[in-house]
């Protein structure tokens, strides 16, 4: 059971709120089947808006995801039927209106699709996504970064929450990035907690000795997809990240067409 929340702050948009729900650190859709029930499963107050419009921005990734992830990935297990379920296939029983609405669904994900090899040689591939083994893949989808990135902060700002009570504000800000690898590097892999989430999810942190609110983050989704963070001094991130390996995402054509993300959470701090 998702625990009481300690008070009435929003640990995403930080506003007060008379209504507080709880919301899943790393995304409950994103548990794979796989998971033991002994896993903690973090929740952290949120307001119900970021709650509803995060839940539906992770459902929307999800099922690009899947379109990606390699199909035998065990630490994706379960979730590819979730994914088919949701745009009606597999799946029997449905009311006339939500049989509508999944078919509306399920062409939207189709209109998405791209030839690959209009993509060949393009930069903007997300590691980890695919495609899997010698073979090349026929069809490309566009994942915007914005939503892998609004993800990546959500969780970081939950775990900050969890393990150390602590809303991530000014002077502070958050950078993310995507990684190849996962690999944490000497020195700062002897040093990173692990915050296991089961096979799904696991999260590495490291924070600076001279100051414990400044933190690197990696987290890796299903042992496949790797996402970075750094806390720091709001106006000093900018710097830094011109260093950073930096993913944009895919880069579509201008008639191509792409999962929308809400403005509530482009506009958020
Ligand atoms: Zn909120």
């Amino acid at each position: 059971m998702p625990e009481a929340p300690a008070n009435g702050r929003c640990v995403h948009c930080l506003r007060l709120s008379e209504l507080i729900t709880a919301d899943h650190v790393f995304p409950n859709s994103w548990y794979p089947d796989t998971t033991p029930p002994t896993v903690q499963r973090w929740t952290v107050p949120s307001c119900p808006e970021c709650n509803r419009e995060l839940g539906q921005l992770e459902k929307d990734l999800l099922i690009r995801f899947i379109l990606c992830v390699n199909p035998k990935s065990l630490a994706a297990s379960g979730l590819a039927s979730k994914a088919l379920r949701s745009l009606g296939l597999d799946t029997d029983g449905l009311s006339e209106k939500e049989k509508a609405h999944r078919d509306k669904q399920r062409t939207k994900i189709r209109s998405e699709l791209m030839p690959s090899a209009e993509l060949a040689g393009k930069p903007g591939a997300i590691p980890g996504l695919g495609p899997h083994g010698d073979k090349s893949a026929l069809w490309s989808i566009p994942i915007p970064w914005a939503g892998l990135s609004i993800v990546a902060e959500k969780i970081v700002c939950g775990c900050e929450y969890k393990l150390r009570k602590r809303f991530v504000e000014k002077p502070y800000g958050i950078s993310t990035f995507i990684d190849s690898s996962g690999f944490v590097p000497e020195p700062y892999a002897s040093h990173a907690q692990l915050l296991d989430f089961g096979p799904g999810c696991s999260v590495r942190r490291v924070f600076a000795t001279e100051d414990p609110n400044m933190a690197l983050y990696w987290i890796s989704v299903w042992g496949t997809l790797y996402l970075g963070a750094r806390i720091g001094l709001a106006d000093e991130l900018p710097k830094l990240d011109q260093s950073a390996s930096r993913a944009q995402g895919m880069v579509p054509n201008e008639n191509s067409k792409t999962m929308r993300i809400s403005p509530y959470l482009r506009n958020q701090p």
